[in-house]
């Protein structure tokens, strides 16, 4: 690449393409390109074509030397000269052209990866590339959906986690909405994303799975919701239901919550400040016994005698460390005897809310046992649910669920990224250390 036109068409990267000039501004480079070829077959006869007129379509391309690329193509129209050809004119197209919108297919799929990969902001993408919002967004979609939809990228899941996610927060026109999730547990990767939180929006689900697919599908971990048990029922029968530990042992701990406040209302008649002293040991009560210290048992001990008059937060918070007991316990026979205790102990207390916590776990006793015998969790669930939080402040509210699923599930949904390019070599730093 000797001459000046050899260089442009190096620093362009499009082939098939040659540079016509650039012109720069302080916010853009603006280059003017064409198609190469000047001698070119009709595509039905294959008759050398004539040219007939051009126009012009702009682009939007990556960076160039840090300022927004635009790309100026002036595009040829050719026309068939063979009377008995039904192909009259056509205009020149490219694989590397969007034809749905204004990017260049490299811009368009790395949005993609930003907004997707990365979960960055579309409105920061936008800005940088100098197009406007649903630019960045359509490109993500016609990048994005192949990839989600990719057969391969889901496969084989032997343990399926069901866990509810929040869509969007109440607003005043309407409550809070709900999405599910479902997560192949061994990958860690969130298989899909659905509206809603019902028996019938997750039995739909999985009535659109292929029968085989099911098949495989040896365990299922879901929190209790009696509506994922309803959604479950007929479909996965053959599966093994697993109670997630996280909510068996969160309910422990909402029950205490509840006696606490409760108490704290009925004894001082306001919410709990920071003197009360049952406001003092909130969290020093959630702390497993297991991981309190002396002082800080005392402390709690204390709180207890000055804030619970009738021993009912008391009560609340060994029916919660009789709940955490059957974790600790790794043997299925040892576990199946603390979460009898556990239910017998709750059913003696006059307090309601515990008689309630040990209705619920008499209720999900098989699949919180299940938990020793298969070590199934929705452990990993949470972790994805940071990310899905992450896609969702990237985001700043959806108002399109499909959107919503869509970008989590290039997040966290293990998706196969095509390959950019070679990685860069290395320039090695002037100064070793
Ligand atoms: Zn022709």
């Amino acid at each position: 690449m000797a001459d000046a036109t050899g260089v442009a068409e190096a620093m362009l990267g499009l082939p098939g393409f040659r540079v016509l000039g650039v012109e720069e501004t302080a916010a853009e480079v603006v280059i003017q390109i064409e198609m190469s070829a000047d001698l070119v077959g009709c595509p039905g006869c294959g008759v050398v074509a004539r040219a007939h007129g051009r126009t012009v379509v702009e682009y939007r391309d990556l960076a160039a030397f840090g300022r927004p690329a635009r790309l100026v193509w002036d595009k040829r129209r050719w026309r068939c000269e063979e009377p008995l050809c039904p192909v009259s004119t056509w205009s020149e197209s490219s694989a590397s052209f969007s034809a749905r919108c204004l990017l260049t297919n490299r811009a368009g799929a790395e949005c993609c990866r930003q907004v997707g990969r990365n979960a960055r902001p579309v409105t920061q993408m936008a800005a940088e590339l100098g197009v406007c919002w649903d630019t960045v967004m359509d490109a993500v979609r016609e990048h994005g959906e192949p990839l989600v939809d990719d057969p391969g990228r889901v496969g084989e899941v032997r343990a399926l986690g069901v866990d509810e996610t929040t869509f969007l927060s109440a607003t005043k026109d309407h409550a809070t909405l709900f999405a599910t999730g479902l997560v192949d547990l061994r990958r860690r990767v969130v298989i899909d994303v659905i509206e809603g939180n019902s028996a019938t929006d997750l039995g739909r689900w999985l009535d659109r799975q292929p029968e085989a697919w099911l098949g495989q599908v040896r365990v299922v971990a879901t929190d209790l919701a009696e509506s994922y048990r309803a959604g479950l029922d007929g479909r996965l029968d053959h599966a093994i239901r697993v109670a997630d530990p996280f909510h068996v042992v969160r309910l422990g701990n909402r029950c205490l919550d509840q006696v606490r406040r409760r108490v704290q209302n009925q004894t001082l008649g306001h919410r709990g400040r920071k003197r009360d002293p049952l406001y003092r040991i909130r969290k020093l009560m959630l702390t497993g016994t297991e991981r309190l210290e002396g002082p800080g048992l005392e402390r709690m001990l204390l709180g207890l005698r000055l804030g619970d008059p009738d021993n009912e937060v008391l009560g609340a918070w060994l029916a919660k460390e009789s709940v955490r007991d059957v974790y600790l316990a790794d043997d299925p026979a040892d576990a199946a005897l603390l979460i009898d205790k556990a239910i017998e102990g709750c059913a003696l207390d006059p307090v309601p809310e515990v008689g309630s916590l040990g209705r619920t776990l008499s209720r999900w006793r098989t699949e919180i046992l299940n938990h020793h015998t298969t070590g199934a969790s929705n452990g990993p669930t949470e972790g994805l649910n940071l990310l899905i939080k992450k896609v969702k402040r990237a985001g700043h509210g959806f108002r399109s669920f499909a959107n919503y699923r869509l970008r989590i599930l290039l997040h966290t949904g293990g998706v196969n990224w095509p390959a950019q390019r070679p990685p860069a070599p290395r320039i090695r730093t002037r100064s070793p250390r």
